[in-house]
C-alpha cells in the first residue's frame, strides 16, 4: 500500500492554476523524485502534502487516511517533514543547536540523542564542526544539516525541495548517498523535487516528470536510465 497518495489535486493561486490534476504515489521506503523546470508546480505539490496549501479539488492520503485540509502542524505530527528549498539553517547557531531544534520537536531526549549519534556517524563533517556556527558550513554541508535537522524529527515521509540546487555534481552525489543511508537507517520514505534528472536517475527508485502543473511522465529510474 502507498504511504503517500496524491489523487488528482488542483491548486490555484488566485487566477493562476499551479496544479491541474496531479496524481502521484509513494510506497513505504521508496525514493521518488519529481523532476521539472522552474514554475512546473513541484514546490506547490510538496506544499499540498505538507499542508502549506490546500488543494481545491482532489485528495491527499497518508497511509490510506485523508489529510486534506489538515493544518501543517497536525500533518507534521503525523510524520511528514518538509525541507524547503534554500538550505534553511540557523546560521548564527551552532551545528549542534540546529540539530537540537529538530530533536526538541520530538520530546523523547534519549531517542533524540541516539538519532543525533547515528546522523553524525553518517555525516562526519557535521560532527567535526558541531560547535561552530552553521553559517560557516559550505553550501553542501548546510543542505545536509537542513536534511539532518528534519530527520531528527523522525518523519515517516521526508519531503525535500531541490536539494541539488547550485551544488557541484560530486556534492549532489554525496547528498543522495546520505539520503539513501538515512532511508535505510531511519526507515525513511523520500519525495524529492529536482529541476534536472541529471545524476538523479542513478539515486531515485522512481521519478515523475512535471511541467505546467501536470505530470507528463512516470517511470522507474532504472528503466529511464537504460534509455539514456
Ligand atoms: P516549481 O517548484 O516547480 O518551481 P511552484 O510550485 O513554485 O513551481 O510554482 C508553480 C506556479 O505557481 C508558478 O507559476 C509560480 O509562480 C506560482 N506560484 C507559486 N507559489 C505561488 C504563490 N504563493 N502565489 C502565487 N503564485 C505562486
Ligand atoms: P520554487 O521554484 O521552489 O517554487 P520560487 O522562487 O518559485 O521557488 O518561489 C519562492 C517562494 O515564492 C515560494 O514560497 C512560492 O510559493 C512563492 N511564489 C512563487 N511564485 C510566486 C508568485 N507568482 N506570487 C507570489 N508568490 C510566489
Amino acid at each position: 500500500a502507498a504511504l503517500l497518495s496524491v489523487e488528482d489535486i488542483q491548486v490555484r493561486y488566485g487566477d493562476l492554476v499551479a496544479l491541474r490534476g496531479v496524481s502521484l504515489s509513494v510506497a513505504e521506503g521508496e525514493v521518488v523524485c519529481i523532476i521539472g523546470p522552474n514554475g512546473a508546480g513541484k514546490s506547490t505539490a510538496l506544499a499540498a502534502v505538507a499542508g502549506g496549501v490546500v488543494p481545491h479539488a482532489g485528495d491527499v492520503r497518508l497511509a490510506g487516511r485523508s489529510i486534506l485540509g489538515e493544518r501543517p502542524e497536525r500533518i507534521a505530527r503525523l510524520g511528514v517533514s518538509l525541507v524547503p528549498e534554500g538550505r534553511h539553517v540557523f546560521g548564527t547557531l551552532t551545528v549542534a543547536e540546529n540539530l537540537a531544534i529538530g530533536g526538541h520537536l520530538r520530546g523523547d531526549r534519549a531517542a533524540a540523542r541516539a538519532d543525533r549519534e547515528r546522523i553524525l556517524s553518517l555525516l562526519p563533517r557535521l560532527g567535526e564542526r558541531l560547535h561552530g556556527p552553521a553559517g560557516r558550513l559550505s553550501g553542501g554541508e548546510q543542505q545536509m544539516l537542513a536534511v539532518a535537522r528534519a530527520v531528527m524529527t523522525r518523519p515517516r515521509l521526508l519531503l525535500v525541495d531541490e536539494p541539488s540546487l547550485g551544488l557541484a555534481p560530486k556534492i549532489i552525489d554525496q547528498i543522495y548517498e546520505i539520503l539513501l543511508d538515512l532511508r535505510r537507517e531511519a526507515a525513511l520514505t523520500l519525495l524529492i523535487n529536482e529541476q534536472s534528472s541529471n545524476r538523479i536517475l542513478r539515486h531515485a527508485d522512481r521519478i515523475y516528470v512535471m511541467r505546467g502543473g501536470r505530470i507528463q511522465l512516470e517511470g522507474r529510474a532504472a528503466d529511464l536510465r537504460d534509455g539514456e
